[in-house]
């Protein structure tokens, strides 16, 4: 691959491409997004208005055009990403606007409707972590969870699927693009025995806080079959989906384009945290295809001053373990609260992978094991 152009002379023969809305080149026009470079392959998404999506059109053709000129690319794949509605029914017929952003061979084809939901290729099982409210420790509690998965031998990913606050990169302290291979999937960065995915590490966080609901969907369902999270001969044995917070339409997509075979709640235990988890539970069981709810796990569940084991319930104890009765799930365990926890999440060392046999990471491999 020696003669592949570099990444300075993919972004140079772009640059000679002219954004209609700016008039300067894409490159200094900030329209290269997400540029992934493969063997004898180059794609980006092209993000614009749902309004601009046909003044695009001829610009995503001649990017590509460019791009083919350069020596040993054989392929070349702008993807135009436009809000343009909900994405359930047929493609539209002007084009391939309004495709969320994906390198996947499943995103490209003519999609007949209804869509038939499916696990991602080669992924045994597929399990959610989602919360009714932000700042619960949910991506905490999915990267520790996916990292106890892989101490107990399976093959385990993460995919990152909280497009308005990714942290997987962080975290997991993930580094570099991926790429995407010959069979034009994206190569999932390993990290921590994991094979992991971030709608961090494809585009700006800033610029997916800002999509609407159908754009960032659709990126996110074709993250979960863009990636190659597994092959014929090792398989991936569970994904953990760290959803973004909350109920929405995006969780609804989710669950209409992709089999999720159970869904995990995490909450603190204040009312009003529980509150918002009760709706989460409710959330997953509505669905025309109900998600199974494994359980609840309540974080933040007490604090043991250094050097005591006497637990301190500041925000009061057992009420998630009381929520789960209520509605007849099963409660999956407490995490406390630790500094540890935190830290080994603001430096990407997970405290399950690097302090095992910490009272919490036992209690992430607990939990682990009550999922298996
Ligand atoms: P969410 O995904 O629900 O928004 P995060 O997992 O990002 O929440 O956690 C929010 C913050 O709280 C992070 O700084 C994280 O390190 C910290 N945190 C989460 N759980 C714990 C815990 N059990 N003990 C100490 N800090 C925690």
């Amino acid at each position: 691959m020696s003669d592949f152009p570099s990444r300075d002379a993919i972004l140079a023969a772009l640059e000679g491409v002219i954004d209609p809305r700016s008039g300067q080149g894409l490159r200094t026009a900030g329209m290269v997004r997400g540029l992934a470079i493969g063997p004898g392959r180059v794609g980006f998404m092209l993000e614009v208005a749902a309004a601009d999506a046909a003044l695009y059109a001829p610009v995503r053709e001649a990017a590509e055009a460019a791009l083919k000129t350069l020596p040993g690319v054989t392929e070349a794949r702008v993807v135009l990403t436009a809000e343009s509605g909900p994405s359930s029914g047929p493609a539209p017929s002007h084009g391939k606007a309004g495709r969320a952003a994906s390198l996947s061979p499943q995103a490209t084809a003519a999609r007949p409707a209804p869509v038939p939901a499916g696990r991602p290729a080669h992924v045994k099982r597929v399990i959610a972590v989602a919360s009714g409210k932000g700042g619960v420790g949910k991506s905490t509690v999915a990267v520790n969870l996916a990292c106890a998965f892989a101490q107990l031998g399976l093959r385990a990913g993460l995919l990152d699927a909280d497009v308005y606050g990714p942290s997987a990169p962080l975290m997991l302290g993930l580094q570099g693009a991926p790429e995407y291979g010959e069979d034009q999937l994206m190569a999932p960065i390993e990290a921590w025995g994991l094979k992991a995915m971030s709608i961090g590490l494809l585009v700006n966080a800033d610029r997916a806080m800002i999509w609407r609901g159908p754009m960032a969907s659709r990126a996110l369902t074709q993250m979960l079959t863009g990636t190659r999270w597994g092959t014929v001969a090792e398989p991936l044995d569970v994904l953990v989906v760290d959803l973004p917070p909350g109920t929405g339409d995006l969780h609804l997509e989710l669950v209409q384009k992709t089999v999720l075979d159970g869904a995990v709640i995490v909450s603190t235990p204040q009312e009003m945290a529980l509150i918002d988890a009760r709706r989460a539970v409710a959330m997953f069981g509505k669905f025309q295809t109900p998600v199974p709810v494994l359980g609840i796990i309540e974080n933040m569940a007490y604090f043991s001053a250094p050097g005591t084991d006497e637990p301190i319930p500041i925000f009061g104890r057992g009420g998630a373990k009381t929520e789960a009765e209520k509605l007849g799930v099963p409660f999956l365990g407490e995490i406390p609260i630790d500094m540890a926890l935190r830290e080994a999440g603001d430096t990407g060392r997970p405290l399950v992978a690097t302090a095992p046999l910490s009272a919490t990471g036992q209690a992430f491999q607990k939990i682990a094991r009550a999922l298996l």
